[in-house]
């Protein structure tokens, strides 16, 4: 298998894109680590459905937004498996509303999460890969970090960053054998875009994106197996957009 003997750290794998990745790390091998915030019923599913295939994952309970959160998870990785070969940033939340109206709670939370977890899952991996002289760090980012959407100023600014963050991180760690990209997804069929397709309706698939389909966790997790997979082991500080189209910005008449 292609990650075998790979460790693998995921952050939001209990639902949505994030889960979609950690099957697919483990289908592929990867022993699976993965951080939940709250949903303790869906990290344990997802636990035992991969353990039932014969492969093996562990679920840690934290909020990414926090900064012990990280040094917390990955110290209990490094005990349970020794190292962490693949870090994949995939834990995000939207608090949308217009900002004229947005109160500091929603600004920060979304900042924190989306933008603080990554800077401190990936300080927390950084050493350990660079002295290991091989690693993979994979950010999800959005189509929204650069085709912005009215009532998102605070969730495109944490994925803005996160797109300049990954290049400013690869260009640091690419001389020891340490790669970082990112993932930029368009509409993905998840509880967190579900308020925004119920809104629209079939729009978003028949008008705005050519592929005339909305994008599934899978999608995603091909792309990322791809950047965690020797296939990729001369590609780094690239931002990889998986959206059928959408970010080329031709609307269907
Ligand atoms: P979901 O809301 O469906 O799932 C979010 C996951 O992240 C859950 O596993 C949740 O855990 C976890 N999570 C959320 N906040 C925290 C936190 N503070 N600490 C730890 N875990 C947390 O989201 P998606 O799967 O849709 O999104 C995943 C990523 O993809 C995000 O970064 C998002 O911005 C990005 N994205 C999504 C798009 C889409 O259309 N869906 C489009 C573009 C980008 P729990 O189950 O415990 O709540």
């Amino acid at each position: 298998m292609i990650l075998q003997d790979q460790i693998a750290l995921v952050t939001g794998g209990s639902r949505g894109i994030g889960r979609a990745i950690v099957l697919k790390l483990a289908q592929s091998g990867a022993k699976v680590a993965f951080v939940y915030r709250g949903n303790q019923a869906a990290a344990e599913s997802l636990v035992q459905e991969i353990q039932q295939f014969g492969g093996t994952a562990l679920a840690l309970q934290g909020d990414v937004a926090l900064p012990e959160t990280a040094k917390k998870v990955t110290d209990q990785v490094f005990a349970s498996w020794g190292k962490i070969d693949i870090l994949v940033n995939n834990a995000g939340i939207i608090r949308d509303g217009l900002f004229i109206s947005m109160e500091p709670e929603a600004w920060n939370a979304v900042i924190q999460t989306n933008l603080g977890g990554v800077y401190y899952f990936c300080q927390a991996v950084a050493y350990p890969m660079m002295r290991q002289r091989a690693g993979r760090i994979i950010n999800i980012s959005s189509v929204a970090a650069e085709h912005v959407n009215k009532g998102q100023c605070n969730y495109s600014a944490s994925k803005g960053a996160v797109n300049s963050f990954t290049r400013g991180l690869a260009v640091e760690l690419a001389a020891r054998g340490v790669t970082v990209n990112a993932v930029a997804p368009g509409f993905i069929e998840t509880d967190m875009s579900e308020a925004v397709r119920n809104m629209a309706g079939d729009f978003i698939e028949k008008k705005l994106i050519p592929m005339r389909r909305l994008g599934s966790p899978n999608d995603i997790a091909e792309a990322v197996l791809f950047l965690a997979s020797p296939a990729a082991s001369y590609v780094t500080g690239q931002i990889i957009t998986v959206d059928g189209g959408l970010s080329l910005g031709a609307v269907s008449p």
